[in-house]
């Protein structure tokens, strides 16, 4: 077979296969990983439609991670998608008031993450037994709340790995606090951190450019590895179920093959709406990435003037795993619209990270001529739940919501009558609080969280997902609270405490 490489998107002379960039997360300068070309789809659109999720997950994932035995690979899939979702059809595509929802919260805990991060650790072990490093990897995770809980499950008790995650102390939802500090597991390690996610997120980009702490970790038999939306072992999973969602539509007969379909994505990392351009360049007949945003709206901004400034007002909104003023991710999409120049993209990544700005050249701008940001206000996503409530008794949740909001926006624009699948990334049982209050205003402002999880699932027919039930009674294990400053401290204190 044809070896893929990777590169880095600030170092062009790098070359590396998939199972070490699945190992490293994170180029050493900095840079992000990514593939040289874009394999084509291995099959016909109708070869693909018949397969079942982990059929089509083997599939698409083999073209990218070319490394990986068929022996391997099958085995990662196996063990990622299996009676931990809920749902047999792992992704399933629920139509509501014409549009088409991917459900993408079938797993562990409820939100997309699962998709991908039931499945990296098990890339990952792989990948680090075929680089035969030996040493243990550690996770190092930021965390706007999903992420966290998400790969705190994937990673628990998974034997050479351990898990520290960050998240911000008051930028997270209650239950998603609750998820992260109560989980078990022998390798896993939790902190509150007194700053915002982007704080978080830097100061762990700063550890992994540490050499000084790197080669301490190393000493003690360590290897740093990221589990964030960075990792080319997170983008690859997530490439799978837009192809999947399109073969639901070829099956149910609601687009021919080839027919075009637009892709809404409600965003914030850039990360899942970067594999669905994946699956457009794979040959996936896509017409419209709607790239949606909450009140950070600096992505929108992006796709209207070609600017990218993050130097604006933060706000917490509903959506808070969209509260993001850096969309790590977007730097590949940068990097392939330059002309995969690593020389271009770094320097409009040196003016990000000293001027908080930098603008896109005309060229460039012409290549994102698919992609369309819109945004939806705390309002306007309240509205969203309601009214397609109202309508259909479809509940969603608050960052699903500004999808769908977005895509209301969207076709009010353009009388764009294209197929559109939203992509669903939350169970609305995370957000009870923000889905009540849309639906049935200010009955529920200070009713205790599982009262209004009972509520949820009264009033819209659905049973409360296990992954609520199992947090209702457990225990608080994970106390610690840092400041911003001092997170190299507790990583350090937690891997080689005692020595
Ligand atoms: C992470 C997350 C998003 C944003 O996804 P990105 O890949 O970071 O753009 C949206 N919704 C939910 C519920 C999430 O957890």
């Amino acid at each position: 077979m044809n070896r893929l490489s990777y590169t880095s998107t600030r170092d062009n002379t790098l070359k590396i296969g998939a199972a070490e960039a699945v190992v490293r997360g994170l180029s050493q300068e900095g840079g992000l990983f990514v593939p040289e070309r874009i394999p084509g789809l291995p099959l016909s659109l109708s070869g693909l439609a018949k397969l079942n999720y982990k059929e089509l997950s083997y599939e698409i994932m083999k073209e990218f991670l070319t490394g990986f035995t068929e022996e391997e690979l099958k085995s990662c899939i196996d063990r990622a998608y299996d009676e931990k979702f809920d749902d047999p059809a792992i992704a399933p595509l629920k139509e509501a008031g014409g549009t088409y929802y991917l459900e993408l919260f079938h797993g562990p805990t409820i939100a997309f993450k699962d998709m991908a991060l039931s499945i990296l650790p098990h890339l990952m072990t792989t990948a680090a037994k075929k680089e035969g490093t030996g040493n243990d990897i550690v996770i190092l995770t930021a965390t706007s709340g999903d992420t966290g809980k998400a790969a705190l499950s994937g990673f628990a008790d998974v034997e050479g790995t351990r898990i520290i995650v960050f998240f911000p102390k008051d930028g997270v939802s209650p239950i998603q606090k609750r998820q992260m500090v109560t989980q078990k597991g022998s390798n896993v390690f939790v902190a509150a951190v007194e700053g915002n996610f982007d704080d978080c997120q830097s100061a762990v980009k700063r550890m992994f450019a540490d050499t000084a702490l790197k080669e301490k970790a190393g000493a003690g038999g360590f290897q740093f590895s990221s589990a964030n939306s960075i990792n080319i072992g997170r983008l690859v999973p997530q490439i799978v179920y837009y192809i999947y969602a399109y073969g639901q539509l070829m099956n149910r007969g609601a687009v021919r093959e080839g027919e075009e379909i637009n892709i809404v994505v409600p965003t914030g990392n850039f990360g899942n709406i970067l594999a669905a351009y994946y699956a457009k360049n794979m040959g996936l007949p896509v017409k419209r990435l709607i790239c949606a945003s909450n009140e950070n709206k600096v992505l929108y901004d992006f796709f209207r003037d070609g600017v990218y400034d993050k130097n604006r007002k933060f706000f917490l909104t509903s959506s808070p795993s969209m509260d993001i003023l850096i969309s790590s991710n977007l730097e590949r999409l940068i990097y392939h619209i330059c002309s995969d120049s690593a020389e271009r993209n770094s320097e409009l990544m040196r003016q990000l990270a000293e001027e908080g700005k930098y603008a896109i050249t005309p060229q460039m701008k012409e290549l994102l001529k698919d992609f369309r940001g819109y945004y939806a206000s705390e309002e306007e996503t309240g509205s969203r739940i309601a009214s397609l409530f109202k309508e259909t008794g479809y509940v969603i949740d608050p960052h699903t919501a500004v999808a769908s909001a977005s895509y209301e926006k969207y076709k009010s624009d353009t009388g764009d009558s294209t197929v559109s699948v939203i992509a669903s990334t939350a169970s609305p049982f995370k957000f009870s609080r923000s889905v009540l209050g849309a639906i049935e205003p200010g009955r529920y402002s200070d009713g205790a969280d599982f009262e209004l999880i009972d509520r949820l699932s009264e009033l819209s027919g659905v049973a409360v997902p296990p992954a609520i039930d199992e947090i209702r009674n457990a225990p608080v294990l994970h106390k610690c609270v840092c400041e911003k400053e001092r997170m190299g401290e507790v990583v350090t204190d937690y891997l080689l405490g005692g020595r």
